[in-house]
C-alpha cells in the first residue's frame, strides 16, 4: 500500500500571513522579517499612529494623558492586524490607548498582587514554596494596555541592571527549594540572545533547578523574535517550557504559527496565559476558536486570568461570572486539552486560586451526586 507523504504542512496554511497596511507596502521582506526592524519602527506617537488605523477622539486623548505615566508602544507587525476603522477592533483594544485607562477605582492597586512585598531581593518574586518569578528586564514590544504590572513596564529606570541580576541569581543559588524558575519581565525576549544565554546557563548550572520558563508575548506581538539561532540557543537548556499570552483568534497568524514551530520543534513545550478582558474575549466561542487555533499552534491553553485590580484597567475587568461560564462552555464540549484552568490572582499576594462550575449537586455519605457537562445527574458511590 502506498503512503501519501505530507510534503507540505497543510495546517500552517490555515493561518494567514499578517496584512501589510499601506505605509509598509514598499517595506522589503527582509526589514519586516528581521526583528531588530520591528522594533525600531515601533509606533511611539499619535502621528505615527494615524499613518496606520483612523484614530478616533477617545484615543488621541487617552493618548495625551496617558503617555507620560505608560508609554505606547506597538510593533508594525502588530498594528497591522489592526483593523483601522473598527474601535473595539480586540487588537486595538490592547494597544491603543483608550479612555478607560484615565479612570482610578477607589479600590484600584498600584501592586495588586503585593509583588513587591514577597520580593526577598529585587527581581525575584517568592510566593510559592518550590518556584520563584525572576523580573530580567522592563521592557515589551508592545505595551499592553491590560497590563497588569503597568507601574514598572516601560520605566527604564526599574530595568532589571547586572547587580539585580547577579543578586537574583544568588538568591535562587542559595535557596535549595526552588526547583521551577519563571523568567520574567517585561518581556524577557526584550533581551538580547547573549543577556538570555548567560542567564539560562547560569540558572542551568544550578543543582537544584529542575525546570525553566520564560514568560513572553513576543509570540504575540514580535513573532519575527524566535529566530533560527534562538531556538538553536535554547535547545540547550531544557527542560524550558515557554508562557505566553495570546488573547484572540485574531493574533494567531502565519508568523505566529511559525514562531510557535520553531520552539515547538526545538523541544520547548508552550503554555498559553490569556487574560480576560472585556470586549475582547469574554465570550466563549471566541475563546474556545483561540484554543482550537492554539492547539493547531502546538500551544496547549494553561491559564485564563480574571483581569487583576490594577490601576487604569477597571474598564476591562469583567465580572467573575464570565471566566466560569467559559469553562462551563468548554469543558465536555470540546478536547480537554483547549480547557485551561480559570484562576483568579488573589490581591493582596494570596497567589493564584481556581474556581469552575459547580458540578457537585449533593454529597450524602457515601454517596455523590454530580452532574455533567449538560446538566444529567449520575451518582457515585464509593465501597
Ligand atoms: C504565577 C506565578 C508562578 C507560577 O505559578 P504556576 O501556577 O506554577 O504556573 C510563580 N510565582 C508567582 C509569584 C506567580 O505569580
Ligand atoms: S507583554 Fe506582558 S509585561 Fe509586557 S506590557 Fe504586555 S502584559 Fe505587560
Amino acid at each position: 500500500m502506498a503512503f501519501n507523504i505530507i510534503t507540505k504542512n497543510t495546517v500552517r496554511e490555515r493561518f494567514p500571513n499578517a496584512p501589510r497596511p499601506d505605509i509598509w507596502k514598499d517595506t522589503e521582506d527582509k526589514d519586516w522579517n528581521n526583528w531588530i526592524w520591528q522594533q525600531q519602527k515601533r509606533i511611539k506617537s499619535m502621528d505615527q499612529l494615524e499613518k496606520v488605523i483612523h484614530v478616533a477622539d477617545d484615543e488621541r486623548e487617552a493618548f495625551a494623558k496617558s503617555h507620560e505615566s505608560f508609554n505606547m508602544g506597538i510593533t508594525p507587525y502588530y498594528a497591522s492586524l489592526i483593523d483601522k476603522d473598527d474601535p473595539n477592533c480586540p487588537v486595538r483594544l490592547q494597544s491603543v490607548p483608550k479612555g478607560g485607562e484615565l479612570v482610578i477605582l477607589p479600590s484600584d492597586m498600584e501592586d495588586p498582587l503585593a509583588e513587591e512585598r514577597d520580593m526577598p531581593t529585587p527581581g525575584i518574586t517568592h510566593r510559592y514554596p518550590d518556584r520563584v518569578l525572576f523580573y530580567t528586564t522592563h521592557n515589551c514590544p508592545v505595551y499592553c494596555r491590560h497590563c497588569t504590572r503597568k507601574r514598572k513596564v516601560a520605566d527604564p529606570s526599574s530595568s532589571a541592571a547586572n547587580k539585580q541580576l547577579e543578586d537574583g541569581l544568588a538568591y535562587i543559588e542559595q535557596h535549595k527549594e526552588v526547583r521551577d524558575v519563571v523568567i520574567s519581565g517585561g518581556d524577557p525576549l526584550s533581551n538580547s540572545d547573549e543577556r538570555l544565554e548567560y542567564i539560562l546557563s547560569r540558572l542551568r548550572a544550578i543543582e537544584h533547578v529542575e525546570v525553566l520558563r520564560l514568560g513572553t508575548r513576543n509570540l504575540v506581538t514580535l513573532p519575527q523574535r524566535i529566530t533560527d539561532n534562538f531556538a538553536q540557543m535554547v535547545k540547550k537548556y531544557h527542560p524550558l517550557f515557554i508562557h505566553t499570552h495570546f488573547n484572540h483568534p485574531k493574533e494567531c497568524t502565519r508568523e505566529a504559527f511559525d514562531a510557535c514551530a520553531k520552539l515547538a520543534d526545538a523541544g520547548c513545550v508552550i503554555h498559553n496565559q490569556m487574560v480576560l478582558l472585556k470586549g475582547v474575549n469574554d465570550d466563549p466561542k471566541i475563546v474556545k476558536e483561540l484554543n482550537h487555533k492554539l492547539l493547531m499552534m502546538r500551544v496547549r491553553p494553561y491559564y485564563i486570568f480574571q483581569c487583576d485590580m490594577s490601576q487604569g484597567i477597571s474598564h476591562f475587568r469583567t465580572p467573575i461570572e464570565a471566566g466560569i461560564n467559559i469553562i462551563e462552555n468548554l469543558r465536555g464540549w470540546t478536547s480537554g486539552m483547549a480547557v485551561p484552568h480559570f484562576v483568579v490572582d488573589a490581591p493582596g499576594g494570596g497567589g493564584k486560586i481556581p474556581l469552575l462550575p459547580n458540578y457537585l449537586v449533593k454529597h450524602e455519605g457515601k454517596k455523590w451526586i454530580l452532574r455533567n457537562y449538560k446538566n444529567q445527574q449520575f451518582t457515585y458511590e464509593e465501597p
